[in-house]
């Protein structure tokens, strides 16, 4: 049995940033991850400016900047019409040291953060129980064929969506799942060439098939929706693929190749409760949302953020327990209720609504007054004040 103050679960960005994080303030931090090594998935690729304050703060940042491309410029194209409003974050540069978005795939952030704490990280371990005794959380992972046991003063549930440890406690994940299903793909094609002025992240809507154009350092990310009642075998094959880019780019799609190709189920839900006793539950595994606008991953980092401060005052300044993870509780549960689930249900509805968007937006970009606020809640800076309003 091994005796630790904090034992996160799940590397994924959100745990690899949490426990790099803690152990920077010398708390006795374990991660375990199932994997055997940080999973190379196509999901999150943009960070966002508050995000990236954080990670310059912990000394990630300019490792990860190494590995991206700055976005400064975002876009909301009319797939029919060609209409396109840019907006530019360059205009928060008064309140923000970095007012760009971070092109950047979100495995480079948990590689990074998992390799400065090696020996602190445990793959091939997957967290089978857990039960909360009162005086600490007793702790069951599976290691190939052995069994570790771990007794940590407080477990942080960042196992994602399908978390164990939310099922294990009962947890309600309320709210629902969109119909269509989302897919991914990834190529080296030169997809700015058939777009005037296509900047690094584009939301190109319209009723039938919006989609967003995301670049990274070596690709385009195209993702686009998939109708419910085709199956995954045929939405991943050659002939959709074809399909897809045609209709997009108007070429032969046979000439482009992908480097990858996934199918995603998306939800909008959020536990009912975060902390439980001296469990405590942060990104995918605590919400969940569509992924426009870029605010699944950035969420839960900002999650992991309020932790560590909690869980700091804690464990190294011996403040009360359970007032601080209450306070945790409410401010991430309130912002991503009121906040982020609300922006992604609109943000994925103006995809759909190309003429309502481009009219809303449009008048957004004219006004210096609202366009700053949209900056500011598109960015996630509003949330971030409004979190700490929260008491
Ligand atoms: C198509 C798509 C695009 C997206 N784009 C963006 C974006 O641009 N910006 C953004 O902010 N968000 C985006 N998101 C959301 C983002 O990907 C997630 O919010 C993010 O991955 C959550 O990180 P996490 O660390 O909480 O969970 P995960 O990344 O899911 O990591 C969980 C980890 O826990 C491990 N694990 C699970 N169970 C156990 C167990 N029992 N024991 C040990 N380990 C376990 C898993 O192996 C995994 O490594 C997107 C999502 C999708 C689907």
């Amino acid at each position: 049995m091994e005796r630790v103050q904090v034992l996160i679960v799940g590397a994924g960005p959100v745990g690899a940033f949490a426990a790099y994080s803690l152990s920077l303030a010398g708390i006795d931090v374990r991660l375990v991850e199932a994997a055997s090594h940080c999973h190379e998935d196509m999901r999150a690729s943009t960070i966002h400016p508050p995000t990236l304050d954080m990670l310059a703060e912990v000394g990630l940042l300019d490792a990860l900047e190494a590995q991206g491309l700055r976005a400064p410029i975002y876009q909301y194209r009319n797939r029919r019409t060609n209409e396109v409003l840019s907006f530019d974050l360059t205009e928060l540069g008064d309140i923000s040291n970095y007012p760009y978005r971070l092109q950047c795939e979100q495995f480079k952030l948990a590689r990074l953060a998992t390799s400065r704490i090696a020996d602190l990280v445990k793959f091939d371990e997957k967290l089978v129980y857990c039960e909360d005794d009162g005086n600490a959380v007793n702790v069951i992972c599976e290691r190939r064929l052995d069994v570790t046991r771990y007794r940590a003063d407080y477990v942080v549930a960042a196992d994602g969506a399908n978390s164990l440890i939310r099922k294990l406690l009962g947890v309600q994940f309320e709210g629902f799942t969109y119909p269509e299903k989302f897919l991914t793909l990834s190529t080296t094609y030169p997809i700015e060439k058939h777009f005037e002025n296509l900047e690094k992240v584009a939301y190109v809507a319209d009723r039938d098939e919006w989609c967003v154009l995301l670049r990274v350092p070596d690709f385009w990310r195209v993702l686009v929706p998939a109708s419910p009642d085709l199956l995954d075998k045929y939405l991943l094959s050659d002939a959709n693929k074809n399909k897809v880019f045609a209709g997009l780019l108007g070429v032969d799609g046979e000439a482009i190749k992908t480097s990858h190709r996934t199918i995603y189920r998306v939800h909008q839900r959020v536990a009912q409760k975060y902390n439980h006793g001296r469990i405590i539950l942060a990104g995918d595994a605590a919400h969940l949302n569509n992924p426009l606008g870029g605010f699944g991953m950035n969420s839960g980092i900002h999650d992991a953020w309020n932790l560590v401060d909690k869980l700091k005052r804690i464990l190294n300044d011996g403040q009360e327990a359970e007032p601080l993870l209450a306070l945790y509780n409410r401010q991430r549960r309130q912002i991503m209720n009121e906040v982020i689930q609300a922006q992604t249900i609109t943000n994925h509805d103006d995809m759909v609504d190309a003429d309502r968007q481009q009219e809303k937006l449009a008048k957004v970009l004219a006004d210096p007054e609202k366009r700053r606020n949209y900056l500011l809640q598109q960015s996630m800076y509003q949330s971030r004040a409004r979190e700490a309003e929260i008491a």
